[in-house]
């Protein structure tokens, strides 16, 4: 068993540290104080491959895989979850879904732009009557001779107001119940497609959170994505992925609270000495560095396996989703005490990361969701 990163990892990590830290860190508490989304960074991540990791080159993606997918996701939310969260919506939802599910017209028609970066992609599954519950979609899809029309409305989708392809599940056959629900792609500008209400939110304030509206969007029977009917069981398959991509912006933001709170600890000083000096502050350190360390291992555990051929990861995708997230809860909050007062106020990283890692114990399933989920692997249940 090895767990040494290869030395192209290793500069591969050195290298988006060195972007997030000149490029990414200098604008993100103001981009969090105005809800800006980093529409700038776009083109250099792209630039960078990071928009399309884990596809073929063949499909203008960098022709990597989770270990690298993990990385990126991890370097960039060590600095900025919004930027992380944008990314893991654009690569391990939408474009996934489309990779894994599409034609081989759709690929080159939609994976290619997402992948090279040049179109933004979204992933529109949750409703605001169907959350955990997603089979309670309503949204549905009518077939009118080689067209589907679609009607109802998404909520909490990534990325919403700025993609320009979105996939989105609606239920064709209310009669089949979970089994009626089918996967579609509707690009930006299609009548009857906008994005609606934009959630001014808690954390992840520079990524876009928004409804988007279907009011009998006509889009042509080709653009139905996968078989009919398998959208809600490819849905499942495709948040295998996207759940590792939630453990790592959790654990990226970990890492980040980690190191923020070692700096502040050697920095400031108490009853004539730095407060690293404290064994109190030294153990809640140590507990943060295990916990993170424990994180990472189970992230990339999944990683590792989500790379290999034909292997079922849901139960490791949820362990590390669910673990990797409430350390970052638990990490967060430790920096903001180990920063004391200065922890409340907007200088200092702290509060910021205290916000943001809170998406991820409910984005992609819920913790108590990943429960369910790891419990009916254990229990051989379907
Ligand atoms: C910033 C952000 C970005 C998001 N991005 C996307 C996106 O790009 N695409 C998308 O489709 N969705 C997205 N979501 C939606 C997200 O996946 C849902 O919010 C999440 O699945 C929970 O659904 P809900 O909010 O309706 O909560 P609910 O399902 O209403 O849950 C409320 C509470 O009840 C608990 N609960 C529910 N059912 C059970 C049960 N059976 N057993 C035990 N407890 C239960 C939950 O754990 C939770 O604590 C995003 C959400 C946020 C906040």
């Amino acid at each position: 068993m090895d767990f040494n990163f290869s030395d192209e990892q290793n500069q591969l990590r050195r290298s988006i540290r060195e972007f997030a830290e000149g490029e990414i860190a200098p604008h993100v508490m103001e981009w969090d104080e105005v809800s800006h989304f980093p529409s700038e960074i776009i083109p250099k991540l792209a630039e960078m491959g990071l928009l399309g990791v884990i596809f073929p080159e063949e499909y203008g993606g960098a022709g990597l895989g989770y270990i690298e997918y993990v990385i990126a996701i991890e370097e960039l939310s060590r600095v900025d979850g919004s930027v992380g969260i944008i990314v893991a919506a654009h690569n391990s939802l939408c474009s996934n879904h489309i990779f894994k599910f599409g034609s081989e017209e759709q690929k080159q028609k939609y994976l290619s732009p997402l992948a090279q970066g040049k179109k933004i992609g979204a992933w529109s599954l949750t409703e605001p009557e169907a959350g955990s519950d997603a089979g309670g979609t309503r949204t549905t899809a009518t077939r009118d001779s080689n067209h589907w029309i679609i009607n109802g409305a998404k909520t909490f989708t990534t990325n919403g107001h700025y993609a320009d392809v979105c996939v989105a599940m609606a239920v064709t056959d209310k009669s089949k119940n979970s089994h009626g629900i089918s996967a579609f792609i509707v690009e930006k500008g299609t009548p009857g497609f906008q994005p609606g209400k934009k959630e001014n939110k808690l954390g992840m304030r520079a990524s876009d959170t928004s409804e988007v509206i279907f009011s009998d969007c006509r889009i042509p029977q080709e653009n139905l994505l996968g078989n009919e009917g398998e959208g809600f069981i490819g849905s499942f398959k495709i948040l295998d992925g996207g759940r590792i991509s939630i453990a790592a912006l959790a654990l990226g933001m970990a890492q980040g609270a980690l190191d923020a709170a070692v700096k502040y600890a050697k920095q400031r000083k108490q009853f004539g000495q730095a407060i690293s000096e404290f064994q109190a502050i030294q153990f809640k350190l140590a507990d943060m560095a295990t916990e993170v360390e424990a994180a990472r291992l189970l992230v990339y555990q999944a990683a590792w396996l989500a790379d290999q051929k034909d292997v079922r990861f849901t139960r490791e995708s949820s362990m590390a989703k669910l673990f990797a997230s409430e350390v970052a809860v638990r990490v967060a909050n430790e920096c903001v005490q180990i920063h004391g007062g200065y922890g409340f106020i907007k200088d200092y990283p702290a509060e910021k990361f205290y916000r943001d890692v809170k998406l991820c114990t409910i984005g992609e399933g819920t913790s108590e969701i990943q429960k369910l989920v790891i419990a009916r692997q254990l229990l051989g249940k379907k």
